[in-house]
């Protein structure tokens, strides 16, 4: 039997940029079938089909689900790496599905994993929720992270010897390390291979801050040769120059943070920008920057410092690359650590708005559309349009009005994802003489 919901009276923000404007929007199954303009269904006659579920949208905005661009569902607010190496395989899948169902009830239909912390966690997630043993968002999965020795990631510091099974990331080294490592998460199930291709800001007392380049661009062509044929995606921690540079000629497709992309790095992926993502992930050195304090940490002022300008050079990168036309997603470590809690992702759009100074439509845009094709299903995710998945989220209030009306769990009122109610709390209206059922 087919399923038949339509949405009426909505406020409508439907991904593409155009202005809001009033509508129904019909969902048979899976798919949105028809967005009805207020006058034009008037005037076009066009009725509600017997049987089908209506849901009074007046005063609510109807938007697309979000993407969340840099998702860690097994980063479950990282105290150390150590602890996160300690949870069993068992009890860490059932904590990332927990996350991931979290992440679905506050909005973000589609999760583009960055990362996990084991082999198959995102996988295990992905397919249950796939094979319908428990709703969750879509998920792209990732691999661990691979990384050279002596980088970001790398816990083993000569003694621990970890596991593939348990490491944190998996230090490679050479053509032949890194070939393996991603052959083995492709035999895993992956979609996403993470690669890091710089080091970070902690990383200096291994040689490796966040403007040293450690991969060499052969070990970066194994990998993308690996992925090309599986087609499998490759997503870089990448923030020095050189590294974007590398990234881009040897076609990655997301480039976190691109912190120290300079012109000639930015000229590049302004070359690539129909093929290249960038996502700065800036929920994490923002809060790091801004709530330290709140967490008890007491870290010495130079730290303080460098994440400043660190987050400077980031927003002057960023808002060229805006202007370039290059895709620049929200989507910032959530879980990567104890500031930056998971669950708390759309605050990454108000950082957008307040921070990098995007327009809030823009920013929407960049969540829904963008994150569509992020997902690598531009042509019917991530937009409300007729022949469209039907993900899309009841919001109570305007996010163009303020953004932050994301952030609120309790505002985001209903949650589809492919045509089904995961969350739908405007249901209770709909009941008995309420509930409006067209008569069969
Ligand atoms: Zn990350």
């Amino acid at each position: 039997m087919m399923t038949r919901i339509s949405l009426t009276n909505a406020r409508v923000i439907d991904g593409s940029g155009a202005d809001p404007f009033t509508a129904t929007i019909d969902v048979v199954d899976h798919r949105i079938v028809a967005v009805r303009r207020d006058g034009e269904a008037a005037t076009s006659g066009a009725a509600i089909e017997p049987g089908t579920e209506v849901i009074d949208c007046a005063g609510r905005t109807v938007m697309p689900g979000l993407t969340e661009a840099h998702c860690h569902i097994s980063f479950d607010n990282v105290v150390s790496m150590e602890a996160v190496v300690a949870t069993q395989p068992e009890d860490h899948a059932l904590i990332s599905l927990k996350n991931a169902q979290m992440l679905m009830e506050r909005g973000f239909t589609s999760l583009y994993s960055a990362a996990a912390a084991k082999p198959r966690l995102d996988v295990a997630v992905r397919d249950a929720i796939a094979r319908g043993l428990f709703p969750g968002p879509r998920i792209r999965a990732a691999s661990q992270e691979m990384s050279p020795s002596g980088n970001l990631g790398d816990i083993d510091n000569n003694y621990l010897q970890l596991p593939r099974s348990l490491a944190f990331a998996i230090t490679a080294d050479g053509v032949d390390e890194f070939t393996k490592a991603a052959r083995l998460a492709a035999r895993d199930g992956v979609d996403n291979i993470k690669i890091n291709v710089s080091g970070d800001r902690d990383w200096g007392h291994m040689h490796a801050d966040d403007t040293t380049t450690v991969i060499a661009e052969e070990e970066v062509a194994a990998v993308v040769a690996v992925a090309g044929p599986r087609k499998l995606m490759v997503s870089a921690h990448c923030t020095s120059s050189e590294g974007v540079k590398i990234c881009v000629r040897q076609g990655v497709q997301v480039v976190y943070h691109a912190v120290h992309a300079d012109e000639e790095a930015r000229d590049m992926l302004e070359a690539a920008k129909d093929r290249v993502f960038v996502a700065p992930a800036l929920g994490l050195p923002l809060t790091m920057l801004r709530e330290a304090a709140d967490y008890g940490l007491k870290w010495p002022a130079e730290r303080f410092a460098n994440l400043e300008k660190e987050l400077a050079t980031t927003r002057a990168c960023m808002r060229d690359l805006h202007r370039r036309g290059v895709r620049v997603l929200p989507g910032g470590d959530y879980g990567a650590f104890i500031t930056n809690p998971m669950g708390t992702n759309a605050r990454d759009l108000e950082h957008f708005v307040d921070f990098l100074g995007f327009p809030p439509m823009e920013v929407l845009v960049a969540a829904t559309k963008h994150g569509g094709a992020l997902m690598q299903r531009g042509g019917e995710l991530g937009q409300l349009r007729a022949g469209y998945l039907a993900d899309l989220l009841v919001v109570d209030g305007d996010p163009l009005a303020d953004i932050r009306v994301l952030q609120d769990h309790d505002r985001i009122e209903a949650v589809m994802i492919g045509g089904r109610l995961v969350k739908d709390r405007l249901a209770e209206g709909r009941r008995g003489v309420e509930r409006r059922v067209a008569a069969e």
